[in-house]
């Protein structure tokens, strides 16, 4: 059987790498949208989306908020996404007409 076959159990260690990496990808994604470069900054958060998925991981709340769901973009307020608040709520819309709202 080859290697790639046997399936992938996180170890506790492995786990704290996995959300290493998945910190250092939003700072990078955040920083490719600010040199302008938002495709670049999509790879990044798909790459970390998968790292967490894999590793069982919940993303951290700054990558959850700073991301689309619908396309994947890291959210630049005021470069790339708007921001309002309504109603008790914060309201990120993103370039692509994504909508996400958070309670505050
Ligand atoms: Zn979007």
């Amino acid at each position: 059987m080859h290697r790639n076959a046997l399936p992938f159990v996180p170890s506790p260690w492995s786990v704290s790498i996995a959300a290493e990496r998945v910190e250092r990808l939003a700072a990078l994604a955040e920083r490719a949208v600010r040199e302008g470069d938002p495709e670049l900054a999509r790879e990044r958060v798909r790459v970390a989306r998968r790292i967490a998925e894999r590793h069982r991981l919940d993303l951290p709340t700054r990558f959850k908020r700073f991301t689309c769901d619908a396309c994947d973009a890291w959210l630049v307020p005021g470069r790339n996404c708007r921001v309002r608040t309504r109603d008790g709520h914060v309201v990120y819309a993103c370039d692509c007409g994504e909508l996400a709202r958070y309670p505050y």
